[in-house]
């Protein structure tokens, strides 16, 4: 497949073609485990044990690394184990560079798993690149990114962040799970590796968890982290690998109906009274608005909201909705709300008012006026 072919191209034709023994236009899923061994004890398919490939798992890495401009990819099981096989691929000792907004997950694995493992770390304001240069260290080898950011949306500059980790001997990673690769292209703008929960807008549906590394380079860090994903086993199944590419054909036209949707709902709730902050990058007021008008070319489906009169208010927000699902994760074709600090739990730097929002495919002006009537006291 070309790399100069459009993405709405790629999504429906890259790493796929009727199956040759079949004919069959849409890809068998192939859930057996184990492949045939020629007499002379070579494997003619290339496959041995589908913890080590999968024709349904190489056909999705294929279509992932083409969607995102790399030279390679790895799906795993989760989004987490994705992140997880990046951070267990540098060397205990290391030094990471981590947002102070960012997936609450990702944040997790590093304090809880990761540091005890022997990385080590500092939280940083990614938004601030004079802050980034500060935090750098002799022994940082990784610099995550999360742009925009969760749950506060904020922008990071990926060109100039991949700058100060390139200078510095790092990698520079960005979790591209929010704008997809339709909405933003990290290694396009210098960034080495890229991380999704597929479980996100590349699924589409709510119905299947997964996560992928796409990186610019198969080089000895991508080699680590193959070994980790096929050593390490946390591989995705066959039938979630086959539900992932069935919706990554649809996926530019699915980004581009969450992102107008989003527009319209952000433009409603910056005019609303009882709303006292909307995090969009899409809006002008934004204050990342112009990198983000610079780097994205979607700005996405979620945004955020801070509610007047506290905690107690948001709550109530929530509880009036009728359209809107209350429900954690984002993505799918069907509009959630949640309040973010209170699944978070301890550790949250999440406003109590704040209330994220996944903005679906429904008509945005139903949309609107479930959120009207929700908001109105
Ligand atoms: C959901 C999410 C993850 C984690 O993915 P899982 O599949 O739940 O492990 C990581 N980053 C972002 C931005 C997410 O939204």
């Amino acid at each position: 497949m070309s790399a100069e072919m459009h993405i709405e191209t790629l999504a429906i034709h890259a790493g796929h073609t009727p199956d040759p023994a079949t004919g069959a236009v849409m890809s068998p899923i192939h859930l057996s485990t184990t492949f045939e061994r020629a007499a002379d004890g070579s494997y003619p398919s290339g496959y041995v044990y589908t913890r080590t490939a999968n024709p349904n798992r190489h056909e999705l890495e294929a279509t992932l690394a083409a969607l995102e401009g790399g030279a390679a990819a790895a799906a795993f099981a989760s989004g987490l184990a994705a992140t997880g096989a990046i951070f267990q691929a540098l060397a205990p000792g290391d030094h990471v560079l981590f947002p102070d907004d960012v997936y609450f997950g990702a944040g997790r694995l590093l304090r809880e798993l990761m540091a005890p493992w022997g990385l080590r770390y500092s939280i940083v304001n990614m938004a601030d690149l004079d802050a980034v240069r500060a935090a750098v260290r002799p022994q940082t080898r990784l610099v995550w990114v999360e742009t925009p950011s969760n749950p506060l949306l904020k922008i990071t500059d990926i060109a100039a962040v991949a700058e100060i980790a390139h200078a510095a001997g790092a990698r520079c990673a960005v979790d591209n799970t929010w704008p997809s690769p339709i909405g933003q292209q990290p290694l396009a703008l210098g960034a080495d590796l890229v991380m999704h929960a597929t479980t996100k807008y590349l699924g589409g549906h709510s119905d299947v968890l997964g996560g992928a590394v796409i990186v610019r380079e198969a080089d000895e860090f991508f080699e680590r982290i193959r070994l980790i994903q096929t050593i390490g086993g946390a591989v995705p199944s066959p039938f979630d690998c086959w539900l992932l590419l069935r919706s990554l054909r649809t996926l530019p036209y699915r980004m581009r109906g969450h992102s107008a949707n989003a527009q319209h709902v952000a433009e409603f709730l910056a005019e609303h009274p009882a709303v006292a902050a909307v995090h969009y990058p899409g809006l002008p007021t934004h204050p990342g608005h112009a990198v983000a008008r610079r780097q994205m070319k979607l700005y996405g489906g979620m945004l955020s909201i801070q509610v007047r009169g506290g905690v107690e208010e948001a709550m109530a927000v929530a509880a009036r909705v009728r359209l809107f699902t209350r429900a954690t994760s984002l993505g799918g074709v069907e509009s959630l709300i949640e309040h973010r600090a209170s699944v978070e739990g301890a550790h949250t730097t999440t406003p109590a008012n704040l209330l994220r929002l996944s903005i679906g495919l429904e008509h945005p002006d139903d949309l609107i006026a479930d959120l009207a009537q929700a908001l109105a006291r």
